[in-house]
């Protein structure tokens, strides 16, 4: 349980004495030189109190040998400046190239990503005019822990974790974001009636933190159907808090709704520093024709204003780039005859919203800002009482016709002194005792033994267990401790015990 909360507001970035802001910024590869230069050119009109530290990111810096796509000096100026204005980058297929996005917002401990989507019916198609929501994406953790495993001939796992610091972050980012911005409803999105302890971890902190807004509705969906909701009846939702792979999809799912991808802007929000970019890629395919659409940079720019307690000037954009969209001055993406009045390129789009400064939308509604950024909170947890009730043993096995019964009794005669053979599974399904003959069983077992009175064991006892089995030749390819917190049940059930 959490005990006590601090609530930190992200330091201020390093501003001149004439209060200018030191931004970092990376062009990009393919579309992101062209829609980063109509970004600055709008920045610099509206008047936006920003200097530039350039970084080069991607492509050629990988080609340069290093296989992460950053020079290690750059770290510095991100570092030091706080702020990250990024364009897309290429990742190169194959030979071993990591992900920079992935790269960059681990690293630096960027636990939430925010991507609001809106509606701009009927001037970019979209058949839910009142779609106005913002997806806030746990960022780091979830199965992109990327801890992956071929286990056996026949099976491959990947680790899903799921934290309680890193859920109550970024629950209560998403809560502090609503009341910042003035949003009612914050909905939870988790698959824990399956995946009942790391889904119903996050579930669970979500209840717990709800409670301390209580201004501000709270809600929870399966994401199955929050998801097929999402899709059809997106002016249901205002902010959305979710893992990280389901945020992944339901963002794309969202922006594509909303009409083009390439008019969203993501936040990528830590406590020590933040990165703003567009949410779709490099765009090769259209790179160097001056066809990109640079409003998903210059959206992301807007929300980067606001975190720099800007929000008179991110207004003054987001009003104009309204009007310049009202006027049917469109790129190529959302450019549809009839509806358009004139296809514009990236350069002729931004000089129209430079012409726009100033004028606030007609029939969309003008956006309001407040400025400033969302507090980011740690908490301090009491230690739990931590109890070793056994092991689950996972063995790699392809004899006797793979009969789990045999197997059962062959591992209960093994078993020293101490311990008992609780169960067996595969794939998750009980299998021993009292399987089905209709179960299908892969070359993979996961063997549960149990402290015989189902009391508290040491982990010696478990060595001894594991070297009585390696002595009977058992190909032993992983164990998992089975624990209780302050007596609660630290592991899930097989399907079906
Ligand atoms: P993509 O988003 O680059 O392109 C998908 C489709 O959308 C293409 O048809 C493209 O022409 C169109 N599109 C994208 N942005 C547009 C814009 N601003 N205006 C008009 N049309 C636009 O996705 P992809 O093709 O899968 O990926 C290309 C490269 O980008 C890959 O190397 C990928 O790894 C990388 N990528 C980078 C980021 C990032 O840096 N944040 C994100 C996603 C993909």
């Amino acid at each position: 349980m959490t005990q006590t909360q601090q609530i930190l507001t992200p330091p201020a970035p390093s501003r001149t004495p004439a209060t200018t802001t030191r931004v970092t910024i990376a062009r990009g590869d393919g579309v992101g030189p062209e829609i980063m230069q109509a970004t600055l050119d709008v920045l610099a009109a509206a008047g936006a109190p920003l200097e530039f530290d350039e970084i080069h990111l991607g492509e050629q810096v990988y080609r340069a040998g290093h296989s992460a796509g950053i020079e290690p000096a750059s770290w510095d100026t991100i570092r030091r400046n706080r702020i990250l204005l990024k364009a897309p980058i290429t990742t190169p297929q194959g030979g071993g190239f990591k992900s920079l996005n992935v790269t960059i917002r681990k690293a630096l401990n960027l636990f939430a990503n925010v991507r609001p989507t809106k509606s701009y019916a009927p001037f970019v198609a979209c058949p839910h005019p009142g779609m106005d929501l913002v997806i806030v994406r746990e960022n780091e953790e979830d199965l992109y822990a990327g801890i992956e495993h071929r286990q056996t001939q026949e099976v491959t796992q990947v680790l899903k974790l799921i934290t309680r610091p890193g859920s109550e972050r970024i629950v209560r980012y998403a809560f502090e974001y609503a009341r910042a911005h003035g949003r009612r409803r914050v909905t939870c999105m988790s698959k824990d009636n399956i995946m009942k302890l790391t889904d119903g971890l996050f579930h669970r902190v979500f209840r717990e933190v709800a409670e301390e807004y209580p201004d501000i509705e709270a809600d929870h969906q399966i994401i199955d159907i929050g998801a097929a909701r999402l899709a059809a009846e997106p002016e249901r939702f205002d902010v959305i808090v979710t893992p990280n792979l389901y945020g992944d999809i339901l963002s794309d799912i969202a922006s594509h709704v909303a009409g083009s991808i390439g008019l969203a802007g993501s936040a990528n929000i830590g406590r020590d520093v933040a990165m703003f970019e567009a949410v779709h890629g490099s765009a090769p395919d259209i790179a160097g024709r001056d066809v990109a659409n640079p409003s998903g940079l210059l959206l992301a720019a807007v929300q980067m204003l606001v975190h720099l307690g800007e929000a008179s000037i991110a207004e003054t954009i987001d009003n104009a780039w309204l009007a310049t969209l009202e006027d049917g001055l469109h790129t190529a993406d959302v450019y549809r005859e009839g509806a358009s009045r004139k296809l514009v390129g990236t350069r002729e789009f931004a000089e129209a919203i430079v012409a726009r400064l100033g004028r606030q939308p007609r029939q969309l509604t003008p956006v309001q800002y407040r400025a400033g950024g969302i507090p980011v909170s740690t908490a301090e947890v009491s230690k739990q009482r931590k109890e070793l009730r056994g092991v689950d043993v996972f063995l790699d096995w392809d004899e006797d016709g793979r009969d789990a019964d045999g197997l059962g009794r062959c591992l209960q005669a093994v078993a020293p002194q101490g311990w008992r053979l609780k169960m067996i599974t595969n794939r998750g399904v009980k299998v021993y005792p009292g399987g089905l003959p209709e179960t299908f069983c892969t070359d993979h077992w996961r063997c549960r033994f149990l402290e015989e009175e189902d009391g508290v064991i040491s982990f010696p006892a478990v060595v001894e267990l594991l070297s009585a089995l390696a002595e009977r030749g058992f190909d032993v390819i992983k164990t998992e401790n089975l624990y209780a917190f302050d007596g609660e049940r630290g592991y899930s059930l097989g399907q079906g015990e």
